[in-house]
């Protein structure tokens, strides 16, 4: 029974389409069916409160081919499929004291396809360590035309396919990442409707296919804005965000949100503390992000890796409505460490995962408000 604005006898004219169809002002609104099984719900909320039950987080080894470039560069690794093999199973075969306190971590697609030397999947091993596999979906950034210098992501043509095949070969949620920059005329209008609408389309077609979506509408950190400008920014991102997910019916109880925390820009002169940007943080959240979200996992951005952890740390003590878990995605601030460690040395390999297990510790302790500092390695 709906009891909202007059049936539409002009539009509708069968029963059929009465009940499929309702006029409010003369909007004609679509009703809404189940768009997931009660079976499909609990799988993806399964999930997705899997990811965030306390002291966990996520591991963001999804680098591109491109991107991971970058990293070894820094330690003079050349960029070749095999060393990035050694690399990820270097990350995945650290000793299974890091599953408590990584519950999922986000592979590129070469790498779900990669083994360790010996020949186990790299599904296998993480699994077996009880680490749950996702996958980055997205295509990368593109330009968005008619703006001053933003942009969109791409990948939706054939993601339903994508997404099918991957549930099928062991991942169990994705990440799309978005891209947002602070300028005097930027974020648009424009860029936040098309991003938050392009998110919405990949969560929609994630949760089809049974992964539970990591919606990443990053606001970048590069910039001299203060951070009274990047809470204003990230709050209407948030909010364009969650009205296309609403648009879009996607089930927000089985879906998680990757945002920025809320810094100042990194060339902002003035400094702002942990308590400061937890503070902002948490308002902004608080006023965009419905309760039914179960849990934020926020990337790092560049923060060093102790700055990533402090921050996360005042997040979780701060005052305030916090209704969903607050945890950490970091690439950068999980990794640099391991990478200044490993040095491409198969003699260092130990000494890199150590570093991993200190850091994977550090953010798990944070994500429940308890991370005193001083964790060692801080290389980021
Ligand atoms: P950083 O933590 O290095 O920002 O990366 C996280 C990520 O997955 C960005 O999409």
């Amino acid at each position: 029974t709906r009891y909202i604005g007059d049936w539409s006898s002009d539009v509708c004219s069968s029963d059929l389409e009465v009940s499929r169809c309702f006029k409010t002002n003369s909007i004609i609104m679509p009703t809404f069916p189940q768009y997931l099984t009660p079976a499909q719900e609990d799988e993806l909320r399964q999930i997705a409160n899997a990811i965030v039950a306390p002291g966990k987080g996520i591991l963001a080894a999804d680098e591109s081919t491109g991107t991971i470039g970058k990293r070894f560069a820094s330690i003079k690794i050349e960029n070749s499929e095999e060393n990035r093999r050694r690399y990820r199973e270097l990350l995945f075969t650290s000793d299974k004291v890091v599953a408590q306190n990584i519950s999922g971590v986000i592979l590129f697609h070469e790498t779900l396809y990669q083994s360790t030397r010996e020949g186990t999947p790299f599904v296998k091993v993480l699994k077996e360590k009880g680490i749950i596999p996702g996958i980055k979906v997205d295509k990368g950034v593109v330009p968005l035309a008619g703006t001053d210098g933003e942009s969109t992501t791409q990948g939706l043509d054939g993601l339903a396919e994508r997404c099918a095949q991957y549930k099928k070969d062991g991942a169990s949620f994705a990440k799309w990442r978005c891209v947002l920059k602070i300028g005097a005329e930027t974020p648009s209008y424009q860029a936040m409707m098309e991003n938050a609408n392009v998110l919405a389309r990949y969560a929609s077609i994630c949760q089809q296919n049974g992964l539970v979506p990591i919606v990443e509408p990053e606001v970048l950190c590069d910039g001299e804005h203060d951070l009274w400008t990047a809470q204003k920014v990230t709050e209407q991102v948030l909010a364009f965000t969650y009205k296309a997910l609403a648009d879009h019916h996607v089930y927000l109880e089985g879906t998680l949100l990757k945002p920025n925390m809320v810094t100042a820009g990194q060339s902002c002169s003035q400094k702002f503390s942990a308590e400061e940007n937890a503070k902002a943080t948490v308002q902004a959240l608080s006023r965009t992000v419905p309760a039914a979200v179960p849990g934020i996992t926020f990337l790092s951005g560049g923060q060093s890796e102790e700055d990533s952890t402090l921050n996360l740390n005042a997040i979780n003590v701060a005052p305030g409505s916090k209704p969903w878990a607050l945890t950490f995605s970091f690439g950068r601030a999980l990794q640099a460490s391991v990478l200044k460690a490993w040095q491409g040395k198969e003699e260092n390999v130990k000494a890199a995962q150590d570093q991993l297990i200190t850091r994977a510790k550090a953010n798990g302790l944070a994500a429940m408000g308890k991370y005193a500092g001083g964790a060692s390695g801080d290389a980021a």
